[in-house]
């Protein structure tokens, strides 16, 4: 290397680090609540939330976050010209062009407002929006503690949520459906359960929360076996876990067939996007690692996915469960805030 090629990457790795240092604002807007962080780099400095419900529009939302935002940055000598970029996650699919909700689950209060524009109205900053999937599987990339490059988040709940990682970066698609796991089909049968989206044979019919109660009807009905679940008042998965550490077998077996739905589906992802990781998020975790059940549950996904999937993928694929919680919306979208800031600032630099 020439001295003088060496001076430009040295100021180069100096800018870059620069840019690593800015201040950003990660915000994840669900249907009650506003979370907003503050980062230095990637480092979370202060975080606060704000109830949806006390204002009427998302202006005024917007405004009350400016505001506090504002306060935090003055107690650090520092003022709004010091923020780089903010980053918005959120529920629900997103025009791609627009940037507004396309389709969504809970966020039906602003459907089809631009959320990118208000809050670039607001704040003055660019403002890199994403789908809070996109935005958890992000912050797993690089703060989880199974972090990679080329990375699938599943999110299992109410419905059936994906994010996918490629080199670094969400996968949004031409139409913003990239990672919408839960409505790929997994039953092609005349009697395939339909899907909350109206489409048959998804797999959040199978691994969304009502799936599963409804797989745990299905194997009452059929099974010989006597199970606590019928007594049951209110039949969820965590009813459904916690009949299985007691050892109910037909609770166990719901759990059971629950994995090999899911290994299935992430079997068809991994030949398609082959990534290191894919992780197992959300709330329905059947006890997550802590628990026998829960180790039950991601052994049965691995058990389901690996022996169909080639040799070069089931020696080195991970499956495993998800590390963060209720922070990785903030923390995913204030990464993708600072990946704008450095597209932004290398962009400037040459
Ligand atoms: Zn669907």
């Amino acid at each position: 290397m020439s001295p003088s090629s060496h001076s430009i990457g040295k100021s180069h790795e100096r800018a870059t680090e620069q840019l690593r240092q800015r201040w950003v604002l990660g915000i994840d807007l669900g249907g009650t609540t506003i979370k907003f962080g503050l980062f230095q780099g990637d480092h979370l400095i202060w975080r606060n939330h704000i109830r949806t419900e006390e204002f009427d529009s998302l202006d005024s939302a917007f405004e009350a976050c400016r505001q506090s935002v504002e306060e935090t940055l003055r107690t650090s000598s520092k003022d709004l010209t010091d923020l780089s970029a903010i980053g918005l996650a959120m529920a629900g699919v997103l025009d791609p062009k627009e940037e507004a909700l396309a389709e969504t689950a809970n966020l039906h209060r602003w459907h089809h407002l631009n959320f990118r524009q208000q809050l670039t109205d607001v704040f003055k900053k660019p403002v890199a929006v994403l789908n809070d999937a996109d935005a958890a599987a992000l912050a797993e990339s690089v703060h989880g503690l199974c972090r990679a490059e080329s990375l699938v988040l599943l999110t299992l709940g109410t419905g059936v949520g994906g994010g996918v990682i490629v080199n670094g970066r969400p996968l949004r698609g031409a139409n913003g459906c990239g990672g919408e796991i839960g409505h790929a089909t997994i039953q092609f049968d005349q009697d395939a359960r339909l899907c909350g989206c109206g489409f048959p044979g998804h797999l959040e019919a199978y691994a969304g929360s009502a799936g599963v109660v409804q797989t745990a009807n299905e194997l009452m009905q059929s099974s010989q076996d006597e199970s606590s679940l019928n007594s049951a008042k209110r039949l969820t998965p965590l009813a459904i876990a916690n009949a299985a550490a007691l050892g109910d077998r037909v609770a166990t077996q719901t759990i059971d067939q629950t994995a090999i739905y899911i290994g299935r589906a992430i079997s068809m992802l991994a030949h398609v996007l082959d990534p290191e990781v894919v992780l197992l998020g959300g709330a329905m975790n059947f006890g997550g690692p802590g628990t026998d059940i829960g180790k039950r549950f991601i052994e049965g996904v691995r058990a389901e996915c690996l022996p169909r999937s080639l040799t070069q993928i089931s020696r080195n694929l991970q499956i495993e469960f998800a590390t963060l919680g209720n922070d990785a919306g903030i923390v995913g979208a204030a990464h993708f805030a600072q990946q704008l800031a450095e597209q932004e600032g290398s962009d400037s630099i040459r």
